[in-house]
């Protein structure tokens, strides 16, 4: 931009001739006033003329210094301007270094920043999808176990994995099945179910392979198995047993429940119920949801979720059955119509 004193030129803006001062920019003439009023440019921010260099962005005009201090992108985290890439979250801007480092969530596990895939456990715990294939999960409370969620666990035959969080907990005695047994059978007497045999035995297994073998094979995510033998003559059962096995290691919350699915096994046999499978493990699984509404944990709630949401034809899907009937019908109405459900 010029200012200079000349005769016989045009403005550029106006078409009129210019005598006296005038003002040149890129090679065009103009009138001072046509100038200062029509081509020269203002500041988009704080709306005075700019005179000099003057900063473009998305077709707005700023002086420098108004770009730099109003304008300009600056760091949410360190409050420095930005140039060049950033980050976006939540509608602020950060230095990816920023980002990264403050921003992103931390994994539970290894500490270092998630920068994509992760999952977020049952127990609110974050961490890299990668540790799920490296690390073994708790039989249950499912969480990963490792020194920073669990402060490490132990395994059973290398097959099973108990967390350290779940261990002390654990049943692993027979003075702990006989206080189970009696708290199971408190809960089931309460909704109608009793004189079930007594005297049961009640065996732990450690190994998941044996407990499938004793059930036949059955498939599914077992953890218990009753037994039933009798000797009968023609109609007349002479002698009978029962024996219930169940895997060790169980959190106590989860053996009984374990145990109470067992028991309603019991009750089916004693009754001389034969049921189609779903409506058979439906109804054990009831035995279960009592056990863990009863608890109210979270790792009761965890397990609860893990019934709802099972896919298997018996477990899952005959159990929901089963708890919508008994929603509409009540434990009464349940053991009363039992033999009939199809
Ligand atoms: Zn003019
Ligand atoms: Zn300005
Ligand atoms: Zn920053
Ligand atoms: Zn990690
Ligand atoms: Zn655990
Ligand atoms: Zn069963």
């Amino acid at each position: 931009m010029l200012v200079l004193f000349a005769n016989g030129s045009t403005c550029s803006y106006c078409g009129k001739s210019i005598s006296g001062r005038y003002t040149t920019l890129n090679n065009k003439h103009y009138h001072n006033t046509c100038y200062e009023n029509h081509i020269q440019l203002s500041c988009d921010y704080c709306d005075d003329k700019i005179t000099g260099t003057y900063t473009e962005t998305e077709g707005k005009n700023y002086h420098p210094a108004c770009y730099r201090d109003h304008i300009q992108e600056r760091c949410a985290q360190c409050g420095q301007l930005i140039s060049g890439l950033y980050n976006i979250k939540d509608d602020k801007q950060y230095h990816e270094a920023c980002f990264i480092n403050y921003i992103l969530p931390k994994c539970d596990i290894c500490s270092l920043p998630i920068q994509d895939q992760y999952i977020e456990d049952f127990w609110g715990n974050m961490y890299h999808e990668k540790h799920t294939d490296a690390l073994p999960d708790c039989d249950n409370c499912s969480r990963l176990i490792c020194d920073s969620l669990t402060g490490g666990g132990y395994s059973i035959n290398g097959k099973r994995y108990v967390c350290s969080v779940c261990e002390p907990t654990v049943v692993s005695d027979q003075s702990q099945i006989a206080r189970s047994l009696r708290g199971v059978k408190t809960l089931l007497k309460k909704v109608g179910i009793q004189d079930l045999p007594r005297g049961i035995p009640i065996t732990m297994v450690t190994d998941k392979d044996e407990l499938i073998r004793l059930s036949g094979n059955r498939l599914g995510k077992i953890r218990g198995y009753t037994q039933y033998e009798a000797e009968t003559i023609g109609e007349k059962t002479i002698s009978e047993a029962y024996h219930i096995y169940i895997l060790s290691d169980l959190h106590e919350t989860v053996f009984d429940a374990v145990l109470a699915h067992e028991l309603l096994h019991v009750y089916q046999i004693q009754n001389g119920y034969k049921l189609k499978s779903d409506v058979r493990e439906g109804f054990c699984n009831l035995g279960s949801q009592l056990v863990y509404d009863h608890d109210g944990s979270d790792l009761a709630r965890l397990q609860l979720r893990t019934m709802y949401e099972s896919d298997d034809p018996d477990y899952g899907k005959g159990f929901r059955n089963m708890s919508s009937r008994l929603d509409q019908l009540g434990w009464e109405g349940i053991l009363n119509n039992l033999p009939s459900f199809k």
